[in-house]
């Protein structure tokens, strides 16, 4: 009996769920595939601004793994990935204080990335971290806005970071709120360290943005670090156990990372070649937000892809073929065909996002960006819907509809 090869996937990010879903168990004899995950689902992050304003179910925007999994024919352990051993090809995993080491042939890594409560922390001198939560994981995120959007005691709801995720969700808190409370009774600020909300994107979308903010009730603070203390406007008319504040400052790496021994970036991303190997190693693949994919630029100076979903996206087919081509490199690996069979990644030159921009009184309004246009429009709304409806079923039909 010949001995498989093992993959693992660590983390349910969406390449890994495209990549599951895309490649059929009939063609894969030889390999035995381990997914593994710190939560039981996997949250679609492009739907969690209209579950928080009450359009889509729990169930609508997550995918369970273990049913995935199995429908698949891959194992799933779910568990907290700590660290990975690269000599002995073994990633260490954290399963409520049990510590196991699971090997592997060939990696591949999509946990995404962290939202940088500790960073937002060190320079607020100590916010009460009991009151402090970060975007990231989504699942944790879902947890506190339930216990948050639910406590009488809360006043005051502050947004850090003015990015496209944090206007969405602070668009969509609002939506929310504005049911159940008078607006007289609850606050929602939006800081945004630099001089517009939606930095990155078109200043067209930064006033179609602050226009809708407005017209939900959402406070926007420019110029603003959302440091407690230090910025005067935040916060000095409620007390701090009136208030919670929701960091999306922007993508940080997992800290363990540090840690593996693989080529990190400045900012502790996981930097990868042209095929989405882990640099200078041929059997470690690393996709999504967790990795760093540099790309030349009219500027002349390599530049990061951005972190976002629709990147993520477009590596799965990449990654797919990769992995098959790394696993014919584990059975043959004298051939010279196996490096032939690697295909590059091409990221697109620009991207299409649909921002939700929140319901207000049943007009929920989206916008749509590409490079420099942006317009808004509530029919947006239902292309969006029907977008990301489309894609949910589609990976959660694999098992709903597995024989
Ligand atoms: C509110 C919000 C809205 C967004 N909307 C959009 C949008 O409309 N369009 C868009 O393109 N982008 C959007 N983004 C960005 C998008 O979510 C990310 O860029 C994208 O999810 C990255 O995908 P990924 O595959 O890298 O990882 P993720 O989707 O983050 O998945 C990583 C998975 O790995 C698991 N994991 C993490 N660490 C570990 C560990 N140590 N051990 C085990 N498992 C682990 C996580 O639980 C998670 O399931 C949004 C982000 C947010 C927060």
């Amino acid at each position: 009996m010949t001995t498989k090869i093992k993959i693992i996937l660590a983390g349910g990010g969406h390449a890994h769920l495209l990549l599951l879903k895309n490649w059929p168990a009939a063609e894969r004899p030889n390999v035995e595939i381990t997914l593994i995950s710190e939560f039981p689902t996997a949250v679609y992050s492009g739907m969690v601004p209209g579950y928080i304003a009450g359009t889509y179910t729990l169930d609508e925007i997550q995918v369970d793994l273990a049913k995935l999994a199995a429908a698949c024919r891959v194992n799933f352990l779910r568990a907290d990935i700590t660290g990975l051993d690269l000599t002995a090809r073994e990633v260490i995993t954290n399963s409520a204080g049990s510590i196991k080491r699971v090997p592997f042939d060939v990696l591949s890594l999509d946990v995404g990335s962290r939202a940088g409560v500790s960073r937002v922390r060190e320079k607020s001198g100590g916010a009460d971290p009991g009151r402090e939560f970060s975007i990231k994981p989504l699942q944790t995120f879902l947890e506190n806005w339930r216990r948050v959007s639910a406590d009488p005691a809360i006043r005051e709801i502050d947004v850090i970071g003015g990015g496209a995720a944090g206007l969405e969700l602070a668009l969509a808190m609002a939506s929310a709120l504005r049911l159940v409370r008078a607006p007289s009774k609850i606050r929602v600020c939006l800081h945004e360290r630099a001089s517009r909300i939606l930095p990155q994107m078109p200043r067209r979308a930064s006033r179609i943005a602050l226009k809708r903010a407005q017209d939900l009730g959402v406070e926007v603070q420019l110029n603003s670090s959302g440091q407690i203390g230090a910025d005067k406007k935040m916060g000095e008319a409620v007390d701090s156990g009136a208030r919670a504040r929701f960091v999306a400052a922007g993508p940080t790496a997992p800290e363990w990372f540090r840690e593996t021994g693989l080529d990190l970036s400045a900012g502790g991303f996981i930097c990868i070649d042209e095929f989405l190997r882990a640099k200078g190693h041929a059997n470690i693949f690393a996709v999504g937000d967790c990795a760093e994919f540099l790309r030349q630029t009219s500027g002349g100076q390599p530049q990061p892809i951005p972190r976002s979903g629709v990147y993520a996206v477009r590596q799965s087919p990449v990654l797919l073929n990769n992995l098959r081509a790394a696993c014919e490199a584990c059975a043959e690996p004298h051939s010279t065909k196996v490096s032939a069979s690697l295909q590059k990644y091409h990221p697109q030159k620009r991207a299409l996002y649909l921002l939700s921009l929140g319901d207000l009184d049943g007009n929920h309004k989206t916008m749509f960006t590409w490079g420099l246009f942006a317009f808004a429009a509530k029919w947006l709304w239902y292309v969006k819907r029907w977008i990301d409806r489309r894609y949910m079923r589609g990976l959660q039909n694999s098992y709903r509809q597995a024989k």
